[in-house]
C-alpha cells in the first residue's frame, strides 16, 4: 500500500472558484471549494488564496461560511500564480525536535509541494525519535500557519515518517533526482540545475551524520544525482532549506 499524506495536502487543499470573479462582488463557492477551505480550518471573516478557471489568483474574504454552503468576496487579483509550476518535494531525514518544525516552516514558504521526514541509517537517536513521534501531531499545523502566513494556495503535502526504502522508492519516479551529500558529490546543486527544466524535482536530505554509504549506493542505484552545496558543511536544516531555496530559484519562481 502506498502511503498517503497525513495533513490533507496537495491539490485538493486549492480553493478553486467557479468562474473568474468580479472584485468586491460577492459570489457563491462551490462544494469543491468549501471542501477545500475544511482543509485549511477556515473560519467566517477569513482571508485565503483562490485560484480561478484560467488560473488567476485572487485573495478572497470569506461573507458566510455554512456547512451547506458559502460565499465570499475576492478583493484583489494578484498579479502572478501564488503555486510555483516547478514541483519540488523534499526528502528530509529526520533531525532532532524543533529543527524539524523549522524545515516545515520555511519550505512551506519556499513553496515547496512535497515533505516527506524518514529514518535514514544514520538518523537520530531512539530517544530523540520518541521526541520526536510526540512532537509529530503539530506538524500539520506548522505547515497550516506557515501556508496562510504567507499567502499560499495550496498546502504542501505532508506525508508519514518513513524507512529510507520507502522514502527514496516514492521518490524516484521525479523527473529530476537529487541527493545533498557533501563529500564524494562530483557536481554542485548549480552544476546539476543548469538546463534543466524538470516538472518534478526530488531531493534527498541527509541526516545531521551524514549519509550512510548504502544509502548513498542506494541512490545511485535509482538514478540520483549526489549533488554538492559548496564547500562548507551546514546543519541538515540549512541545507534542507538553502537547496530548496536554490531549486526554486533556478526551476521555478523565487527571485
Ligand atoms: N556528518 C557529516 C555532515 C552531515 S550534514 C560530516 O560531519 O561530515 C547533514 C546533511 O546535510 C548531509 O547528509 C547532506 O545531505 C546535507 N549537507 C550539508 N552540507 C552539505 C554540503 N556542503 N553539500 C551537500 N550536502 C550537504
Amino acid at each position: 500500500m502506498s502511503p498517503t499524506c497525513v495533513n490533507e495536502g496537495g491539490p485538493a487543499s486549492l480553493i478553486q472558484l467557479d468562474s473568474t470573479p468580479s472584485l468586491e462582488e460577492e459570489i457563491p463557492l462551490s462544494a469543491n471549494a468549501l471542501r477545500a477551505l475544511t482543509r485549511w480550518r477556515a473560519r467566517h471573516g477569513e482571508i485565503f488564496t483562490a485560484v480561478d478557471p484560467i488560473g488567476s489568483f485572487y485573495r478572497i474574504r470569506l461573507t458566510a461560511l455554512e456547512a451547506n454552503g458559502g460565499r465570499a468576496i475576492a478583493f484583489e487579483r494578484l498579479p502572478v500564480p501564488s503555486e510555483s509550476r516547478a514541483r519540488i518535494e523534499i526528502y528530509q531525514a529526520l533531525p532532532e525536535k524543533e529543527r524539524f518544525e523549522l524545515i516545515l516552516q520555511k519550505l512551506t514558504e519556499l513553496g515547496v509541494m512535497r515533505i516527506v521526514p524518514f529514518i535514514s541509517r544514520r538518523s537520530t537517536t531512539l530517544e530523540e525519535r520518541d521526541a520526536v513521534q510526540k512532537k509529530s501531531h503539530r506538524w500539520p499545523e506548522v505547515i497550516l500557519r506557515a501556508a496562510r502566513q504567507c499567502r499560499r494556495a495550496m498546502l504542501p503535502e505532508l506525508f508519514p515518517v518513513m524507512d529510507w526504502d520507502s522514502a527514496s522508492y516514492l521518490a524516484s519516479s521525479a523527473d529530476l533526482r537529487l541527493m545533498l551529500l557533501e563529500k564524494e558529490a562530483t557536481w554542485t546543486l548549480k552544476e546539476a540545475l543548469s538546463g534543466e527544466h524538470p516538472a518534478r524535482s526530488a531531493l534527498l536530505v541527509g541526516p545531521e551524520g551524514g549519509f550512510h554509504s548504502s544509502e548513498v549506493e542506494d541512490a545511485r542505484n535509482m538514478g540520483f544525482l549526489p549533488v554538492s552545496l559548496g564547500p562548507r558543511i551546514l546543519r541538515t536544516e540549512t541545507a534542507a532549506i538553502a537547496a530548496s531555496a536554490i531549486l526554486q530559484y533556478a526551476v521555478g519562481d523565487l527571485g
